[in-house]
């Protein structure tokens, strides 16, 4: 099949693409994210900037790059952030830098911000974002899965709780909705929209020259 192609076809190439997973806190994309890296090695996770303190077992670099509020703020005005925003009295901020650099390579970035965040990607970079947004089931099973985290003090489980409503109130504002009911069947829903919108005509760079010569050199 093949050796009837023309040997010289030109190359398809694909510029990355931003995938925002965004939910109440609870709600599992944390956990859709890590299992869609360990799936998928063609995207690779957008390390944020917080001024939050690390929880047990984070890694500064791996989970956050964590730094002081001067620090940060130094950031914003080096103009270093490709979005920023106060999210539960603390500040969080997505590197330009690292993220420009993969998309350039034709690699998918994978962040894990919020509805703020995504709304200036969409602002900022329209064409390159793909947004997901994941809603729990009920909210008993939000609280259920907040508590059982065990990572935060019952004052943070309730504010987190108090905002949760807030933050659902900007579904409309994503691309995709996945209702996070069971982990496999979100993390192969996050796979299906990640596969299909590798594909989408706009994002194969090369593709005009590709089926002209598929044509035999007519456009
Ligand atoms: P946590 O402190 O639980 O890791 O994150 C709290 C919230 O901040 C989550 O909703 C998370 O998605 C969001 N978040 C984390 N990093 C960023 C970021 O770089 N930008 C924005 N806008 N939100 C972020």
């Amino acid at each position: 099949m093949t050796d009837n192609l023309p040997a010289n076809l030109p190359i398809v190439g694909r510029r990355g693409l931003m995938l925002v997973l965004s939910s109440p806190s609870g709600a599992g994309k944390t956990t859709i994210g890590r299992l869609l890296l360990d799936l998928d090695k063609d995207i690779a996770l957008s390390v944020s900037a917080t001024t939050r303190p690390p929880r047990p077992g984070e890694v500064d670099g791996k989970d956050y790059h964590f730094m002081n509020v001067d620090r940060y703020k130094q950031m914003i005005s080096a103009g270093e952030f490709l979005e920023h925003a106060k999210v539960f009295d603390n500040y969080y901020g997505t590197l330009k830098g690292p993220v420009q650099d993969e998309l350039a390579k034709g690699r998918d970035m994978l962040f894990d911000i919020d509805w703020q965040g995504a709304q200036q990607l969409a602002q900022n970079a329209r064409s390159d974002l793909v947004s997901v947004f994941i809603l729990p089931p009920t909210l008993a099973e939000l609280r259920r899965r907040l508590q059982d985290r065990g990572a935060d003090s019952a004052e943070v489980v309730a504010n987190r709780m108090s905002k949760a409503g807030a933050e659902m109130s900007h579904w409309r504002e994503y691309d995709y909705i996945v209702i996070n009911e069971s982990l496999p069947r979100s993390v192969n829903a996050v796979l299906s929209i990640l596969q299909a919108e590798r594909l989408k005509r706009d994002r194969q760079q090369g593709m005009a020259d590709f089926v002209t010569e598929l044509r035999g050199g007519s456009e």
